[in-house]
């Protein structure tokens, strides 16, 4: 199948190649010259592993034998067989997308992007290995290196502000097994790490190395197409409880950021899913609430630091997709990108505001309010949320109240409330009495019995094995000598 950039029809390159390149070559982001006719009601009669094989050979064609693909991405890496259950919670159903190896839902990309990767790799001819660079502050970091740990052709290196993440999250990467990963803290903040990772990609550009460069970030559409599956998941499960009936449209409220979930979202309602709002749920960070609202983008404010840090983000790389998607016109597309990156701000044109705001509904909150639904949701209905979840709850609840749509609602849940103890311990008004995060997350247990994520238990006790702090001014040198 033939995808080629959203700035530019003439740059094409076959889905191997889209999942090998990650982005395209004038800087715009890869995508379908057409949507695949899918037999999506079929597709709702199998698994979660069989909805991924599907939704991923469908939109992914020249990648061969997608569903061992998937079955070995998957295997024994979740909680639950289903991958990614559905919770009912007073009126809406909560989907929980947190039950991964790293308890966040970026797993669920990750654990399938490393096999399509070296699979494409194989198709393209390419031999040497890929390296993965990634910086992180905090999760992205983790999940890759479980998602890529072990995966024959591929070796990883994330780099992270050493002081910069938090005390769980530097465990949870420091402890990481597997025979091709390497960690490493690098003096400095989170900028000067991914400072440092960006100038390694230019700097290495014509350099013959033994291995070829690759990233992990969300702007791959192999990792992004893992992503339409749950909502597929989410809708089979209320038809099999008899909440619809097959062909009932159901909304869904997702908390965004790069706004990748959300996409995915569409995604499945352009593949036949009865999917009828899609409403885009921001923290305080709510630049896509106003551009949703208004059609003007606008990222000239001060970014802000919130309680549902994966959501802190001023431009949503994804959006450009959807701008594409929407209009089809990939002249607009680019002249939009361009103003956003000389001026910070782009309008959009008044037809294309009409067509998002009849898919979309945004709504944004601030942390006093997301403790105040976590509290809620806790005292009504004894199901404890985090900070992320709380955001697209909240706006869930403000979209039926301000417009009265009683269609079914499916709130996308993205990360274990015992990722962040110290906010959900605030919103449940207990005195916070740790200093320590793993102290915080056995009060966070005893106060409520929710049982701790298994990857989450036992983490402190477990030995450290990357421990090596760097300038940031080695950061090349240390990846040559990998
Ligand atoms: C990454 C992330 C998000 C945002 O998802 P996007 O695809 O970037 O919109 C929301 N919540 C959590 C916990 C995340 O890790």
């Amino acid at each position: 199948m033939l995808y080629h950039s959203t700035r530019n029809k003439a740059l094409t390159a076959d889905s191997c190649r889209a999942v090998l390149e990650g982005l395209a070559p004038d800087g715009g982001l890869y995508m379908p010259a057409a949507l695949p006719a899918f037999d999506w009601t079929s597709c709702l009669d199998g698994n979660a592993l069989s909805m991924s094989a599907d939704i991923l050979s469908a939109l992914l064609p020249d990648i061969p034998d997608m569903q061992k693909l998937v079955n070995l991405g998957y295997a024994d890496k979740f909680e639950t067989d289903d991958l990614t259950p559905t919770v009912s919670v007073g009126d809406f159903t909560v989907l929980e997308l947190f039950r991964g190896p790293t308890a966040a839902f970026k797993d669920i990309a990750l654990s399938i992007l490393p096999r399509l990767l070296t699979t494409a790799k194989a198709e393209c001819g390419v031999q040497e290995d890929i390296l993965i660079l990634t910086a992180t502050s905090g999760d992205t970091g983790k999940a890759a290196l479980e998602g890529f740990k072990d995966v024959p052709g591929i070796r990883i290196c994330v780099f992270y502000p050493d002081g910069g993440v938090s005390p769980v999250q530097r465990k949870q990467m420091v402890t990481q097994e597997g025979r091709n990963v390497t960690v490493c803290a690098v003096e400095g903040n989170f900028d000067d790490a991914q400072t440092g990772v960006k100038n390694i990609f230019n700097g290495f550009r014509d350099k013959q190395l033994p291995f070829r460069l690759s990233s992990a970030n969300s702007i791959n559409i192999g990792r992004l197409a893992p992503q339409i599956m749950y909502y597929f998941k989410a809708y089979a499960d209320l038809v099999r409880r008899g909440e619809i009936n097959t062909g009932d449209e159901v909304n869904f409220s997702v908390p965004t950021g790069n706004f990748g979930d959300i996409l995915a979202g569409y995604f499945a309602k352009k593949l036949g899913l009865p999917v009828g709002m899609l409403i885009c749920a921001s923290n305080a960070n709510n630049v896509l609430t106003d551009f949703i609202r208004t059609g003007t983008y606008d990222k000239r404010r001060p970014l802000l630091k919130t309680q549902s840090p994966s959501m802190d983000i001023l431009v949503s790389s994804n959006l450009e997709r959807l701008l594409y998607l929407l209009s089809g016109d990939c002249e607009l597309v680019a002249s939009l990108m361009q103003q956003l990156s000389e001026n910070g701000v782009y309008t959009i044109p008044d037809d294309l505001k009409a067509i998002i705001q009849s898919e979309f509904w945004a709504g944004c909150c601030t942390d006093e309010q997301a403790r105040d639904v976590i509290g809620r949701v806790w005292k009504d209905y004894c199901y404890l949320c985090d900070p992320h979840t709380a955001a697209g709850w909240a706006a869930a609840e403000e979209y039926r109240n301000v417009t009265g749509d009683e269609r079914p609602m499916v709130v996308l849940s993205t990360a274990s409330p015992y990722k962040f103890p110290a906010a959900v311990l605030q919103a449940l008004d207990e005195a916070n009495e740790n200093d320590s995060e793993f102290r915080q997350m056995e009060q966070l247990h005893d106060v409520t019995g929710v049982p701790v994520p298994p990857m989450l238990a036992g983490l402190e006790q477990k030995e450290e094995k990357h421990t090596r702090v760097i300038p940031k001014e080695d950061m090349p040198a240390f990846v040559l000598s990998l």
